[in-house]
């Protein structure tokens, strides 16, 4: 079975100074915010913020480091899902895995804070 696709959407992120892929890329947190209107400006790379009590959007910048903003579905029934959780520490794990089929493939798994590449 194919991995759901996520929404993507771009930020203004400053693309020349995240050209490299960041193997080791690691997350230390979830943050927690009421809605999409409370997300920063400028998404903190080691952060995934969870819009909504209970979760209902997942909202990280990619780790490939490129610049793009991944969007993922918590709650919505009809649509693909995923689940956010803070684990030992807070650090924060998605499953299922994250599969974005834009210009690049971005395919990785996010457990206990730590990206693995797919
Ligand atoms: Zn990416």
């Amino acid at each position: 079975m194919n991995n759901p696709l996520p929404l993507i959407a771009f930020a203004g992120l400053n693309w020349s100074r995240r050209l490299r892929r960041q193997p080791r890329a690691r997350l230390t947190q979830v943050v927690r915010l009421g809605g999409r209107g409370d997300l920063p400006a400028t998404l903190n790379p080691r952060r995934a913020y969870q819009l909504g009590e209970p979760g209902k959007w997942a909202v990280l910048a990619c780790p490939c480091g490129r610049g793009h903003v991944i969007e993922l579905n918590l709650a919505h029934p009809d649509q693909a899902r995923w689940r956010l959780s803070a684990g030992r520490g807070g650090l924060p794990s998605l499953a299922p895995s994250v599969d974005v089929r834009a210009e690049r493939r971005c395919h990785f798994w996010l457990r206990g804070g730590r990206v693995r590449w797919v």
